[in-house]
C-alpha cells in the first residue's frame, strides 16, 4: 500500500504536498487509487477489489477486542541476542521503529463482544512478525495463563516464520508453543487461530495450524515453503494459487476464510459457541 503516491501531480494542481500524502492510498490487489479516509474506514479492505491490507497489532486489537478493555501482559519478554548473530541487534531496532513494539507479538487479556478472552496478535513490521524466543515465549505465556483462567484464546498470526537470527532456539519454540496449545486442548480450553497475510514457515507449522478452528482472511498467503522455494523444490508445478487462504481452505487446512468486518461476530458466535454463553 502506497500513500501519496502522486506528489509530483499533486504540486501541478497547487495542493498542499501533505494533504495529498495523506488524502489518497494505491491498493496492492488493483493498484487503484483510493481516498485515505474510505479506506481506513472500510479497516484497510480495498472497497473495490477486497484486497485486505495488512493491520499492525494495534489495529487489529482495536478491531477485535471492545473498547477500552485490552490490557497488556508480558510485554517486557523481548529477544536477546544469543548467537551474537551479524546485524541482528540493527534488525531488532529497525523492528521497534517501524513498529512501534519491542517485539513483533502483543498479548493480553479484553472482552470480545463481553467475552473474556486472552488474546495475541502479530506485528508484521516487526521483523516480518518472525517468531525468535520472545515470540514463542508470548505465546507459550499467554497459552498457559489462558489455562490458568480457563479463558478462551484467540491469536492473529502474521509471519514470515521461524527468526533465523535466532538459529535452533527459534526453532525450538515451535515445540514449545505447540506443547502448551496441547496443554489447552487436554483441558478443553477453546484455541481460536486467525491466519492474517501471511502466516508462513516455522509459524504455520506450529501453533498457527493447531487451533480449534482456524480461520483465515481472504487472500492471505499461507503456506510452509515460500512460492519460489516450493515451485524449485517440485518435480510438478503447484498451481498458482496454492498458497492462498481459499485453496487451504478447499484442501481442509483451513476450517474457514471469513473477510476482515465479519471476523469479530463470527468470533463471537464461535467463542459463545464454545462456551456456552
Ligand atoms: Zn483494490
Amino acid at each position: 500500500m502506497q500513500r501519496g503516491w502522486f506528489v509530483r501531480r499533486s504540486r501541478t494542481e497547487g495542493l498542499a504536498i501533505d494533504e495529498m500524502n495523506d488524502a489518497w492510498v494505491k491498493c496492492n490487489g488493483c493498484q487503484q487509487i483510493l481516498f485515505a479516509r474510505d479506506f481506513e474506514r472500510n479497516l484497510k479492505v480495498c472497497p473495490r477489489c477486497g484486497h485486505h491490507h495488512r493491520l499492525s497489532a494495534r489495529e487489529r486489537i482495536e478491531l477485535l477486542a471492545d473498547p477500552a478493555t485490552f490490557v497488556e501482559r508480558d510485554a517486557e519478554v523481548v529477544s536477546a541476542d544469543p548467537l551474537g548473530f551479524p546485524e541482528y541487534a540493527d534488525k531488532l531496532s529497525k523492528g521497534r521503529a517501524n513498529s512501534g513494539l519491542p517485539e513483533a507479538m502483543v498479548s493480553g487479556t479484553c472482552t470480545l463482544s463481553g467475552i473474556p478472552i486472552v488474546l495475541a496478535v502479530a506485528d508484521f513490521a516487526f521483523m516480518g512478525g518472525s517468531m525468535g524466543s520472545a515470540v514463542g515465549e508470548k505465546v507459550a505465556r499467554a497459552m498457559e495463563y489462558a489455562l490458568e483462567q480457563r479463558l478462551p484464546i484467540v491469536i492473529c498470526s502474521c509471519s514470515g516464520g521461524a527468526r533465523m537470527q535466532e538459529g535452533l532456539l527459534s526453532l525450538m519454540q515451535m515445540a514449545k508453543t505447540c506443547a502448551a496449545a496441547a496443554k489447552l486442548h487436554e483441558i478443553g480450553i477453546p484455541y481460536i487461530s486467525v491466519l492474517t497475510d501471511p502466516t508462513m514457515a516455522g509459524v504455520l507449522a506450529s501453533y498457527a495450524s493447531v487451533g480449534d478452528v482456524v480461520i483465515a482472511e481472504p487472500g492471505a498467503l499461507i503456506g510452509f515453503a515460500g512460492q519460489r522455494v516450493a515451485q524449485q523444490a517440485q518435480v510438478v508445478k503447484p498451481p498458482p494459487n496454492f498458497q492462498t487462504a481459499e485453496f487451504q481452505l478447499e484442501h481442509g487446512m483451513v476450517d474457514i476464510v471469513v473477510p476482515r468486518k465479519e471476523l469479530k461476530h463470527t468470533l463471537q458466535r464461535i467463542l459463545r459457541f464454545f462456551t456456552g454463553g
